[in-house]
């Protein structure tokens, strides 16, 4: 089904995106597209327009890493954004927290040991009866504004663990098992529900946020740390993806930068959901290295074997690191 939505709407958005930018195939200098990580079946559909259009117009490849583009789109809005720079991506499949060093040179520094914020945040807005039109992270943003965040006490995830990976699967049952205390029914949605019952959901939104957000900070602390001491000349933290669109979570780690001495960037929220023009400005970066594939030959049959890479890690796990971190 994913493979056959992205198959259906591929060329209209090709040709929408032309259109807009009043721009044909033989205005372009290049093509970029997103190898990895991700579904393979729908990342063989844009590989595959990708090179039907750069055979056809005799343009170069940038194969790009989904994740690297969320974190360099801040050199788009951020022009004199230098390497090296601390970067957290914080989105529906990713949790990470690298030091870029340059371009196509990432230290991780930690990961989620099992689930992304976005996904918690997706999960428990569904829980929450909440209205799914859009996605539910900013659905849940907007209710907690209403909660007191002090209200329901949950654990703050990992306290024990010294080192700067995630983790949201805890905190995502401590949430579930609290909306089951206050028998909350996701059947009812929000704007049906009651005045204490729409109150209990926005305590408890309220009350996620801010310890998902604590966490956040405290594992944000301890990279920024360590990261200074091997890279003194860091002076920005960028934080993207699509949980950094977040006022709640910019306001946060805004505060963290500060106290670190770094200066907090965020690209505009529209550029931290997933967006075409991250990766067009990926590719950009690695063209202007000379980092490219050659134009795919004009009549390449549509069977082959495309290079996509489901399971693709950004940059090195830098283990020595995390463990000096304590
Ligand atoms: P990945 O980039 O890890 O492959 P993805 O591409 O699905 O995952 P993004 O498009 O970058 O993720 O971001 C979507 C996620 O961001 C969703 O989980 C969504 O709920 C979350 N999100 C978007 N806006 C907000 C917000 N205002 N507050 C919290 N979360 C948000
Ligand atoms: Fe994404």
């Amino acid at each position: 089904m994913a493979e056959e939505a992205h198959s259906g709407v591929i060329d209209q958005v090709v040709q929408e995106a032309l259109d807009k930018a009043c721009l044909s195939g033989k205005d372009l200098s290049a093509v970029a597209v997103t190898i990895g990580p991700g579904l393979s079946l729908c990342l063989r559909v844009g590989v595959r327009k990708a090179r039907k259009v750069s055979g056809l117009f005799g343009l170069p490849i940038v194969g790009i890493h989904h994740m690297e583009a969320h974190a360099l789109v801040a050199r788009l809005t951020e022009r004199d954004l230098q390497f090296p720079f601390m970067v957290l991506l914080v989105s529906g499949g990713h949790n990470l927290i690298l030091l870029a060093r340059d371009l196509g040179q990432y230290l991780q520094l930690g990961t989620t040991i099992d689930d992304a914020i976005g996904e918690a945040y997706d999960k428990i807005a569904k829980w929450l009866g909440l209205d799914l039109s859009r996605s539910g992270g900013p659905a849940l943003e907007e209710l907690a504004l209403e909660g007191d965040s002090k209200s329901v006490k949950f654990a703050i995830p990992m306290k024990q663990h010294k080192d700067c990976n995630f983790s949201y699967a805890g905190l995502k049952t401590q949430v579930r098992l609290a909306i089951q205390a206050r028998n909350i029914n996701a059947e009812i949605p929000l704007s049906s529900a009651s005045h204490d019952d729409r109150k209990a959901r926005a305590d408890i939104a309220a009350s996620f946020q801010r310890v998902a957000v604590l966490h956040l900070e405290e594992r944000c602390e301890r990279a920024i740390e360590w990261a200074s001491k091997v890279e003194p000349s860091i002076k920005r933290f960028v934080v993207s993806g699509g949980v950094a669109s977040n006022k709640y979570v910019r306001a946060r780690l805004d505060e963290v930068a500060k106290k670190n001495g770094l200066q907090l960037v965020c690209p505009p929220p529209s550029l931290c959901t997933d967006n075409g023009v991250m990766i067009a400005w990926t590719g950009i970066e690695h063209l202007r290295k000379g980092r490219f594939d050659p134009p795919a030959p004009f009549d390449e049959p549509e069977d082959i074997l495309y290079d996509v890479r489901p399971r693709w890690p950004l940059g090195e796990e830098h283990t020595e690191g995390r463990s000096e971190a304590r």
